[in-house]
C-alpha cells in the first residue's frame, strides 16, 4: 500500500469500518408523514369551527383567522409534546442558502416554582428571532435591527428528531419591522399569489367559469456527492468550501460511464434508505434514487408538491442529506463542482402550474381545446423566458455554480427554451399562421377542432438546454445543487405572471373589440412566437455554434459568470417587473444584489485565502522533502561515482518556485480592496483572483504528478472518489 500514513490509516479504517447495525424494515404507511402535523392530525384535535377556517386558508389561500391561533397552538403544542418535543423553533430562510431556526422552550415556571408546558397563539404566529446578523442588503441598521419571524399556515409544521430529542418546527417568513422580505419565502409565496391572479384571469378569459386557485408546482433532483470522513477531515478545502481547490485527476475518472445508473453500493444504499426513512416520516415524498455520472456522485429525486411546500422540504432535504451522511461516516457534497474534471452537480427544478379545476395547465391533453390553453400558458412561458432570461441567469449565479455552467456537462449561461420537435413545429405552424390561413384557414386557425393534436412525449429529451419542455412541465436545469430552490421559482413564477397579465390585456382587448375567442389566441400567440421565437433551441446548446449563434444572430445574453449576471438584478426593466408583479420592492430587490454580490467576494476571497495556507503548508513543504530525498540521494550516489539524473528534481524545483510565485500573486490580489462599486470588485475577482487561483492549482497539481507519493499530505481523488 502506498500514500503517506494519515492516508494509509484512512484506507486502513475505511476498510475494517464496521457495518451499520442493520435495521428492520419499516412499512411505508406507518412512517408517512408520522412527524407532520397534517390536517389530517389537526382535524382530529381541532373544534370543527376552527379546523375549517385553517383548511380554507391552507387550501384556498384565505386570509389566517388569527383568532384561531390559540386553539391551533394548543392542538399542535399538545401533539409534539406527546412525541416527546420539550421545544419549539421557528424556521425561517435567510438569503443565505441555508435554514435558520430559533429554539424556545415550552417550559413556563409558575409562581410556586413548578414548570408547566405552555404555547399560546401569539407565539405560534410571531417570534422575534435575533436576527441581526443574517445578511439584509442594508435593509435593516443596526439600531432598528428588530426582525420577525410570522407562521406560514400554508405549510405544515413538524417535529425534527435528533437522538435525544424532538423539536417541534414551524415553517416562517423572516421580515423587517417595517415589513421588508429578508428571506426566501415571502417573495415565493407573493409570486405564487401574483402568478395565480394572473392565471385566474387568463382562464377565465378562456371559457371557464370555475377556476380554483393556482399554484405552482416544483420537483427538485438533487444530485450530491459522498466521500469517506476519513479522507474528507483531512482535506481542509472540502472541509471548509466544499470543493477540492486541489488535486491531480485520477486516471480512471467517470470516462467509462460505468457509475451512471450502475449498482448503488451497498454502503450508499444504506445511508440512502435512512434519508428516505427521515424523509417519509417528515412527509417528504423520495421518489428516486441512483448512481449520477461521476463516481462517488448520486441523485434522489422526491415527488414533485406545490412550490411552497416542495421548496421547505428540499431545504429539508438538504439538512437530512448532510446528517445523515454524518451518521454513516461520509460527507455529503452539495457543491456545485467538487472535483475538477469531473461531472459536477446541479438541482433540476421541474415546474409546472396548475389547479383543482383545470389541472396541470402546461399538460397538451388530448384534445384541441386544452391545446389551445396549453399553448397560453407555454407560450406566457416562452415570453417570459426570452423577455427575462438574464434574470434567470441571475439567480443561478453563484460563484460555485459557475464552475458547472458552461462547463460541458452542464448547461451553458445562456437561456434558452427546449420545446422538443413537435411542439416547436405547432408554434412554427402558428408563426405562419396568417399566410396559411388565408389558403386554407383549416390547417391553421386555432379553431376548437382544427389545432393540431400532439401527443405528450416525455421521452423526447435534450440535456443541454437550461429549460426544457419535458412532456408536461418545464425543467429548469440550469440550478445549482446546493442552491435554494426559492429564487428559480420567483423568478419563473414572476415571469409567467407577467405573461399571463400581457396576455390577458390582449386577450381583453381583442373579444371587447369583438373578435371571437381563437382568432384573437391564435393572433396572442403569432405575436408571441414572432416576438420572442428567438429563444427557442432544440438544438446542442453545448456547442460552439450555439454560442456564436444565441448571441451574434438571436440577440441572447451569454453571461458566463456571477460578476455579469448578478448586475442584472439591477436593471431597471427587472426592478419595474419585480414592483410591478408586487412580488419585491425596489429596496428589496437591490437588498437582494447587496447579499449575493457580498457572498460571491466572501466565497471567493475564503477558498483563495485558504488556498494560500494550503499551498504554503501544506504542499510546499511535501515538495520540499521529497526534493531534499532527490538531492541527497544523487549527491550520495555522485559521491560513490555515479551520475544519476537530475530532470526529476528539476522538475520538482521548478513547479515548487512557479507554484510558489503565483501564491504570492494570489496572495497580493486578494489584499486588493480598493474598489468603487461591487460590480467592480466581482469583475476584479472573476478576471484577476480566478485565474490566478487556476495557476496555483496548475503547478499543485503538477507537484502531485512527481512527488513520492508516501509524501503526499492530501487524500487523492483516487481515493476520495472510489474508497467507499
Ligand atoms: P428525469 O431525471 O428524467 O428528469 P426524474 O424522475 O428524476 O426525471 O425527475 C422528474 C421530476 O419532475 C420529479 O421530481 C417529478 O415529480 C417532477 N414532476 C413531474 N411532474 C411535475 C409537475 N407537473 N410539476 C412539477 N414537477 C413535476
Ligand atoms: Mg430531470
Amino acid at each position: 500500500m502506498s500514500g503517506n500514513e494519515s492516508r494509509i490509516q484512512a484506507i486502513y479504517d475505511i476498510t475494517n469500518r464496521e457495518p451499520k447495525p442493520s435495521k428492520a424494515p419499516k412499512k411505508l404507511e406507518e412512517m408517512w408523514a408520522s412527524d407532520v402535523f397534517t390536517l389530517s392530525k389537526m382535524q382530529e384535535r381541532l373544534p370543527k369551527s376552527v379546523f375549517k377556517s385553517v383548511k380554507k386558508t391552507v387550501e384556498l389561500g384565505e386570509k389566517l383567522d388569527p383568532s384561531v391561533a390559540d386553539a391551533v397552538a394548543a392542538a399542535m403544542k399538545d401533539w409534539a409534546t406527546s412525541k416527546g418535543a420539550l421545544y419549539y423553533a421557528h424556521v425561517f430562510y435567510p438569503l443565505t442558502n441555508s435554514t435558520a431556526e430559533k429554539h424556545d422552550g415550552f417550559i413556563s415556571v409558575q409562581g410556586d416554582g413548578s414548570v408547566i408546558s405552555e404555547f399560546a397563539g401569539k407565539v405560534l404566529l410571531q417570534g422575534e428571532p435575533d436576527g441581526s446578523s443574517f445578511p439584509n442588503g442594508g435593509i435593516r441598521s443596526t439600531f432598528e435591527a428588530r426582525g420577525y419571524t410570522a407562521w406560514d399556515v400554508t405549510s405544515p409544521a413538524y417535529v425534527m428528531e435528533t437522538d435525544n430529542g424532538l423539536t417541534l418546527c414551524i415553517p416562517t417568513v423572516f421580515i423587517s419591522w417595517s415589513g421588508e422580505a429578508l428571506d426566501k419565502k415571502t417573495p415565493l409565496l407573493r409570486s405564487i399569489a401574483a402568478m395565480n391572479k394572473a392565471a385566474t384571469k387568463v382562464l377565465k378569459l378562456l371559457g371557464h367559469t370555475e377556476v380554483a386557485p393556482v399554484n405552482s408546482s416544483c420537483g427538485a433532483e438533487q444530485e450530491y456527492f459522498l466521500v469517506d470522513l476519513h479522507f474528507a477531515n483531512s482535506r481542509p478545502d472540502l472541509l471548509l468550501t466544499g470543493r477540492t481547490l486541489f488535486g491531480k485527476p485520477s486516471a480512471k475518472g467517470q470516462q467509462f460511464d460505468d457509475h451512471y445508473f450502475g449498482a448503488i453500493p451497498e454502503r450508499v444504499q444504506v445511508f440512502m434508505q435512512d434519508v428516505e426513512e427521515k424523509m417519509y416520516k417528515l412527509g417528504i415524498p423520495a421518489k428516486t434514487r441512483h448512481n449520477e455520472v461521476a463516481p462517488g456522485q448520486f441523485e434522489l429525486a422526491p415527488f414533485f408538491e406545490a412550490a411552497n411546500v416542495a421548496a421547505d422540504h428540499q431545504q429539508l432535504t438538504m439538512t437530512i442529506l448532510r446528517q445523515t451522511a454524518k451518521k454513516h461516516g461520509f460527507l455529503c457534497l452539495l457543491h456545485e463542482k467538487p472535483f475538477a474534471g469531473i461531472n459536477g452537480s446541479g438541482k433540476h427544478v421541474n415546474w409546472s402550474v396548475g389547479n383543482a379545476t383545470q389541472g396541470n395547465l402546461l399538460d397538451p391533453g388530448d384534445t384541441p381545446h386544452s391545446n389551445a390553453q396549453f399553448l397560453v400558458f407555454c407560450g406566457a412561458v416562452i415570453r417570459g423566458v426570452h423577455k427575462y432570461g438574464p434574470l434567470l441567469r441571475a439567480v443561478v449565479a453563484t460563484a460555485s455554480n459557475d464552475h458547472r455552467l458552461g462547463a460541458n456537462e452542464a448547461p451553458p449561461a445562456i437561456m434558452s427554451v427546449y420545446l422538443g420537435t413537435q411542439l416547436e413545429d405547432v408554434f412554427e405552424q402558428i408563426k405562419n399562421g396568417a399566410a396559411k390561413s388565408s389558403k386554407a384557414k383549416s390547417v391553421m386557425n386555432i379553431g376548437v377542432d382544427t389545432l393540431p393534436l400532439f401527443p405528450k412525449d416525455p421521452g423526447d429529451r435534450n440535456r443541454t438546454s437550461p429549460f426544457a419542455f419535458t412532456g408536461n412541465r418545464f425543467e429548469f436545469r440550469a440550478v445549482g445543487s446546493g442552491q435554494s430552490v426559492s429564487g428559480p421559482l420567483v423568478a419563473m413564477n414572476t415571469i409567467l405572471a407577467d405573461s399571463l397579465n400581457w396576455m390577458a390585456e390582449q386577450l381583453e382587448g381583442a373579444l371587447s373589440s369583438g373578435v371571437e375567442l381563437n382568432a384573437a389566441i391564435q393572433t396572442v400567440l403569432k405575436e408571441v412566437i414572432d416576438q420572442h421565437g428567438a429563444v427557442v433551441f432544440n438544438g446542442n446548446g453545448y456547442s460552439a455554434e450555439w454560442h456564436t449563434m444565441a448571441v451574434e444572430e438571436r440577440g441572447l445574453a451569454n453571461l458566463p459568470t456571477t460578476a455579469d449576471a448578478l448586475p442584472v438584478l439591477k436593471a431597471p426593466y427587472i426592478e419595474e417587473l419585480f414592483d410591478k408583479i408586487g412580488v419585491l420592492s425596489p429596496v428589496e430587490l437591490e437588498s437582494r444584489f447587496d447579499v449575493y454580490a457580498e457572498q460571491y467576494l466572501l466565497s471567493i476571497e475564503v477558498e483563495a485565502k485558504l488556498m494560500v495556507s494550503m499551498a504554503k503548508t501544506i504542499i510546499y513543504p511535501a515538495a520540499v522533502a521529497y526534493l531534499s530525498e532527490l538531492s541527497s540521494t544523487i549527491a550520495g550516489l555522485k559521491e560513490i561515482g555515479i551520475d544519476f539524473e537530475k530532470e526529476g528534481a528539476e522538475k520538482v524545483a521548478m513547479l515548487t518556485k512557479f507554484m510558489m510565485d503565483s501564491v504570492s500573486k494570489l496572495s497580493g490580489s486578494i489584499s486588493h480592496h480598493d474598489f468603487s462599486t461591487p460590480e467592480e470588485h466581482m469583475q476584479y475577482v472573476a478576471k484577476t483572483v480566478r485565474p490566478l487561483m487556476d495557476k496555483v492549482r496548475e503547478y499543485a497539481d503538477g507537484l502531485e504528478a512527481e512527488v513520492a507519493d508516501d509524501l503526499w499530505p492530501l487524500p487523492t481523488y483516487q481515493e476520495m472518489l472510489f474508497i467507499k
